[in-house]
């Protein structure tokens, strides 16, 4: 059999150091891949190297598989017999199908009615224990905290110092894929583990000796949740990227120093801003992510539009988790069905043939 992809684990065996290969609970996890996006850059006025790394292309359809693998495998290998997380969705997906495949049982608290289907779809096909609690995530996660701080269930949000590990590998295909880092590096912002998971990342690959040049971090914030660029917690978040709606970011200082320690930013974008990029993607690139995802390329547009870029810059946007993950977002301001009887003809008129 031709030898394939192993999973984050396995391919970037030196920067985990354990557990052991045998004991490894993956799906294959990354080897996503970095996309051309020619023709989104094209409309922007100076000419730029535009990528997207899509992570919606990892098996449970989100980056939150990178850190799931190595959060699982270690409590696993500690003995575990449950998880349990807090969620938006897409980290009790990814717990969940980890979670049966290491044989333990999986608890996730969700908070009320904000979930989108295709992840709850994915957390109860796999049979997690879903709890719906009736508040905000913010919420949910420090009921989880506490009772992981006091029952022998393993906590797997993004406060698992293993999650974090885990979803440096990002970075590392990155430079791999690429040769380099890339000037930029923008990224949606939510707990903000993953930005600051990705710097880590960045600056581990350096130290290794496999890269030189740092990118600046440029995280994205929505306007009606985003904490760390006003500076406080935000109380009721409000935005149509559930993924990132979160009033207090569990990685707040880490998201901070990233930021600041590779002279990048955190800014926000509007819904609309959101919207349009969401929309952009699927209508121009072929690529469609979820809400949240296209934060990062409404960032990017933001800071181009004001003339951030003076050309010849190499950037890459993270595309955090996979459009089916929302189908309703589309639903929501599309439809396209047209009905007409079963004959030819009418078929004909549609396509403007007759
Ligand atoms: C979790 C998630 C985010 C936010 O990542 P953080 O590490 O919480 O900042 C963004 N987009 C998607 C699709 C996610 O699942």
């Amino acid at each position: 059999m031709k030898t394939s992809w192993r999973g984050i684990m396995a391919e970037y065996a030196p920067f985990f150091g354990s557990p052991d290969p045998a004991s490894i609970v993956t799906l294959q996890e990354g080897g996503t891949p970095l996309i051309p996006l020619d023709r989104i850059a094209r409309e922007i006025p100076v000419p730029v190297s535009l990528h997207a790394k899509f992570e919606g292309a990892n098996p449970t359809g989100s980056f939150k598989d990178r850190g799931m693998t190595l959060a699982v495998s270690r409590a696993a290998a500690r003995g575990a017999r449950a998880l349990i997380c807090a969620s938006t969705g897409n980290t009790s997906a990814s717990a969940a199908a980890y979670g049966v495949r290491a044989g333990l049982r999986v608890f996730v608290v969700i908070p009320d009615g904000k979930i989108s289907r295709g992840k709850l779809a994915q957390a109860i096909v796999h049979h997690a224990t879903v709890i719906q609690v009736e508040g905000l995530f913010d919420q949910a996660l420090s009921i989880v905290r506490e009772v992981a701080s006091s029952h022998p269930i393993a906590l797997v949000n993004s406060v698992n110092p293993d999650r974090l590990e885990g979803q440096r590998s990002v970075a590392f295909e990155i430079v791999d894929q690429m040769g380099s880092a890339p000037d930029y590096h923008f990224l949606p912002v939510g707990n903000a583990g993953n930005i600051t998971a990705s710097w880590a990342g960045y600056k581990a690959y350096r130290d290794a000796g496999r890269l030189t040049a740092l990118p600046r971090m440029m995280g994205v914030q929505a306007e009606g949740a985003a904490p760390i660029v006003l500076g406080h917690v935000v109380e009721k978040p409000e935005t149509l990227a559930s993924a990132i709606r979160i009033g207090n970011p569990a990685s707040w200082q880490g998201a901070l120093a990233a930021s600041r320690d590779s002279g990048g930013t955190i800014f926000s974008v509007s819904d609309e801003e959101i919207l349009e990029a969401y929309h952009l993607l699927a209508s121009r690139e072929g690529v469609f992510c979820e809400p949240a995802s296209a934060a990062s390329l409404a960032g990017f547009l933001k800071k181009a539009r004001s003339g951030a870029f003076s050309g010849g810059e190499r950037i890459v946007l993270t595309l955090t988790g996979h459009g089916l993950k929302d189908p309703d977002a589309v639903f929501r301001t599309q439809t396209s069905e047209i009905r007409v009887p079963a004959r030819k003809e009418e078929v004909l008129a549609v396509l403007g043939l007759t």
